[in-house]
């Protein structure tokens, strides 16, 4: 960026003048607010919503969810928010059936998406583990880069949040696909309380522009 470097001077004479006024005893002026860069914009994302059909994946009878619901409600949502940001979106599954972990892969390869994401929601045997986690492949430098990205949007969205980190695991969507990828366990749908937290379309719509933004800052 050959302009920033020529407007280096001219930025250090400006900060000054705004401090200290311009010298001729005028008040300083307002700081003019700094232009945000500029959203980055037709980009090919995969948006993978976890389970489906008779793959329900975790299931809280207590509250009356199950995972492959939230995934597929906050998947939607997310291809809404991106495409409104300008980008392109392929779904894994656009509706409730059920699609092989390797099958998923291959839809977002043969695609050519430029990244692929992966939604879930945690399950434990303890009733009382929460939080966000989101993995990338052991061997992904890109895909480490991409969960962190995303994981640090979570938690500034969620900051009450348990942050339970960015991990890596050898998930067969995350191995097989060829873009990098990441998985986000949103939150613990075997807690009580956040199971009722990713039942609200108002926090699944949160989370899609959470993930949406990480992505954003991925791109820049
Ligand atoms: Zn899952």
């Amino acid at each position: 960026m050959p302009e920033a470097q020529s407007s280096w001077f001219d930025k250090i004479v400006d900060f000054f003048r705004r401090l200290f006024g311009g010298g001729d005893g005028k008040p300083p002026e307002p700081p003019t607010p700094t232009p945000t860069p500029p959203e980055e914009t037709g980009r090919f994302i995969a948006v993978d919503a976890g389970h489906g059909g008779t793959d329900t994946g975790a299931i809280n009878s207590t509250v009356g969810i199950n995972e492959k619901t939230v995934t597929l409600a906050i998947s939607q949502k997310l291809k809404t928010v991106l495409e409104n940001r300008g980008h392109r979106v392929r779904l894994t599954r656009s509706d409730d059936t059920f699609v092989e972990l390797t099958r998923r892969a291959e839809i977002a390869n043969n695609a050519g998406v430029e990244i692929f994401v992966s939604i879930h929601c945690n399950s434990a045997e303890t009733s009382t583990a929460v939080g966000i986690e989101t993995y990338h492949h052991t061997n992904s430098a890109n895909g480490r880069v991409l969960a962190t990205k995303i994981h640090e949007a979570m938690i500034a969205a969620f900051p009450t949040h348990t942050n339970r980190g960015v991990k890596s695991a050898n998930f067969v969507v995350l191995r097989e696909t060829q873009m990098p990828a990441c998985l986000v366990e949103t939150e613990f749908i075997s807690n009580n309380q956040q199971a009722r937290f990713l039942q609200d379309p108002a926090n699944q719509q949160k989370i899609a522009n959470a993930i949406a933004d990480g992505m954003a800052v991925y791109f820049r």
